[in-house]
């Protein structure tokens, strides 16, 4: 992290975010990035613009060897060793720069999920839970990508419901090894895979993981998927049939399997998203640079405002899901650097890091989806007909971008982990989520506070932003309170509440960002950056309030939800502002760069 950030820095904990106010010193951005960081980005940028876009078709086509060779330039390059520690013949670099070559790595459409699926999910079980035989066996070679990897989880019958899994394994009679019995669906690399991390249930219930060689006998592979994008990746079934597997392959614990398979998502879903972040700016600059191509009535389509506003709105999400991103990165990063300084070694200060943040992880999943959704969704019209030929790329990235709503745990999934995650944390007092809402509580009884200074800059953003957070935590308390055990079963709720607390975390987010940017003199007071982030706060300030009512009115009656949408009106207050013009500046500085300049 930047000397800037560390100095001051009050680092919060996983959730604190609703309970605790931060300012910009406590805050890492991406401009903060050091000289070496900025160098792996560039390697990887120019790697992927001369080696993976122009082969795009090729791999797409799943032309033999293609993909696996260039996992093996990547390789060359270092790049897949860098999450793996030096004594096993990786790099051991920190979560940020890891996070940065994904970001880069994201605009590689199906080469992106297959290294995505080789460095994070196939390699990383073994970084956190191998024991040290495992470690020496096959980290080195999955480092230099000798080996490739994939992480067989899913099945036929169970997907979201991963523990429902009737994979089984079974003791041999001498206790040499288990016999491995089942099929996994879905499986990202299974084509060329070399090392499979495989989920099975020893005598039917002890969930539990293996490392499994694709040598082995008894194992093998179904057809390729046809699938709707991400073309080029491998997806297929594997089954297994009496594998036998040695007991050293016995991956952590026996019966802790679903430790293995759900820590390993909360790093796989902050990647997730800077991985989609890379792919939204890529795709932003391709919509303006067409968009300043393409004349229609005597002119540029960038000079209409319908198009200006699409170009606008996709930089204001991108920004602000990109801001979000590294803020919870860098507090990862902090974190595992204490527990390093603690004595852990490099995997368990990763896994304990990702851990305390699972909350962030799970909110970034799906605000960075979803943004890149918006963003390819609006790149196809922009094209308008030439965006359904297969001839541009707008139609590779509409069609790449939708399974990133479905893996690493479905949206709704990780919505609803989202406030049931808040929940508990509160309940055991992990976060200060039960006096911060009574602290709302008391402040509904009493009169509004006026007395904030509304001179100071960003005084309305930072006021916006605070009665976001009251909000969430007046919705959620009071959902808490009073459904108990039940708010589990009324999943429309958890889905809004989720979507005020992403909204609330983009928002102060993105607001950080930018008064650390104005404040450095980085960006000037009425810069573009800023009408971004007023831009945001100023449509998250309707979001919030209607996703809050939705849960109020579905769940209060009279009184109570008299005083609960009165707290909604009073804690999401944003000025009116020329949505217009601030929407067709930030569009205007890429039109002018031909580029996204963000
Ligand atoms: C291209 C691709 C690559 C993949 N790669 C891998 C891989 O490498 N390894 C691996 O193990 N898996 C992989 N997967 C599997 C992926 O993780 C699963 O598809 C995903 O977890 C969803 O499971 P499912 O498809 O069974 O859907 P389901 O779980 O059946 O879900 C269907 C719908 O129901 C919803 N739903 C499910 N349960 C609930 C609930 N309790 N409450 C409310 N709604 C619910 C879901 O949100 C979804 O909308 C991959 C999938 C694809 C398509």
């Amino acid at each position: 992290m930047s000397s800037t950030t560390t100095a001051t820095a009050q680092i919060l904990r996983g959730g604190e975010f609703l309970v605790k106010d931060s300012q910009p010193a406590d805050t890492f951005i991406r401009e903060e990035l050091n000289d070496e960081q900025r160098m792996i980005a560039d390697t990887v940028l120019q790697f992927v613009e001369t080696e993976i876009a122009p082969n795009a078709d090729r791999i797409d086509a799943m032309e033999p060897g293609l993909l696996q060779a260039l996992l093996d330039k990547s390789a060359e390059l270092g790049l897949t060793a860098m999450a793996i520690p030096e004594e096993y013949g990786g790099y051991g670099k920190d979560f940020i720069t890891n996070t940065l070559i994904t970001e880069m790595t994201g605009m590689g459409h199906s080469f992106s999920v297959s290294f995505g699926a080789h460095t994070g999910i196939g390699t990383l079980p073994i970084v956190y839970y191998g024991n040290e035989a495992q470690k020496q066996k096959y980290l080195p070679k999955l480092a230099t990508a000798e080996w490739k990897a994939a992480y067989c989880l899913t099945e036929p019958g169970s997907g979201s419901d991963a523990l429902a899994a009737k994979t089984r394994a079974d003791l041999s009679a001498d206790g040499t090894h288990y016999l491995l019995n089942g099929q996994k669906m879905w499986i990202t690399n299974a084509g060329f895979a070399d090392v499979f991390i495989v989920f099975a249930k020893i005598d039917g219930d002890k969930f539990t993981g293996f490392i499994v060689e694709r040598s082995w006998p008894g194992l093998s592979v179904g057809a390729e998927e046809k699938k709707m994008g991400i073309k080029g990746s491998s997806t297929r079934q594997v089954f297994f049939e009496n594998v036998k597997v040695p007991v050293e392959n016995v991956l952590g614990d026996i019966g802790q399997g679903h430790k293995i398979a759900f820590n390993i998502l909360n790093v796989g879903r902050i990647k997730l998203c800077a991985g989609v972040v890379g792919g939204a700016k890529q795709a932003a600059a391709a919509a303006v640079r067409y968009a300043n191509e393409r004349q229609q009535f005597g002119r540029s389509i960038s000079e209409f405002g319908a198009i200006k506003h699409k170009l606008g709105e996709m930089a204001v999400r991108t920004f602000s899901a990109e801001s979000a991103c590294y803020r919870a990165t860098a507090w990862i990063d902090q974190k595992e650097r204490t527990l390093l300084a603690e004595g852990a070694d490099y995997g368990t200060a990763l896994l304990g890091a990702a851990e305390e943040y699972a909350i962030e992880c799970a909110m970034l999943k799906v605000i960075g989806s979803e943004t890149v959704d918006y963003v390819v969704d609006e790149l196809v019209q922009v094209h308008g007909g030439y965006g359904y030929s297969e001839e541009y790329p707008a139609a590779r990235a509409y069609r790449d971008s939708r399974i990133n709503r479905i893996f690493e745990g479905t949206n709704e999934i990780n919505r609803m982990l989202t406030i049931d995650m808040m929940l508990r944390r509160a309940m055991s007092g992990q976060v200060g989520f039960l006096q911060a809402a009574m602290g709302v509580q008391q402040e509904l009884m009493g009169m509004p506070d006026l007395s904030a200074d509304s001179s100071e800059p960003f005084a309305a953003e930072t006021a916006a932003v605070s009665g976001f957070k009251k909000a969430c935590l007046a919705v959620v308390g009071f959902a808490g309170q009073k459904l108990g055990k039940r708010l589990a079963a009324e999943q429309e709720l958890l889905l809004w509440m989720a979507d005020m607390l992403n909204d609330t975390f983009v928002a102060e987010s993105t607001l950080l960002r930018v008064r650390k940017l104005v404040e450095s003199g980085q960006e000037p007071a009425d810069g573009p950056r800023v009408a971004i982030a007023r831009l945001f706060i100023h449509d998250a300030t309707e979001r919030i309030r209607v996703n809050g009512n939705k849960v109020v009115t579905a769940f209060a009656e009279g009184d109570e939800a008299r005083m609960l949408l009165l707290a909604l009106k009073r804690f999401s207050k944003y000025p009116p502002m020329d949505t217009v013009r601030a929407r067709r500046a930030v569009a205007q500085a890429m039109i002018d760069a031909n580029g996204y300049v963000y």
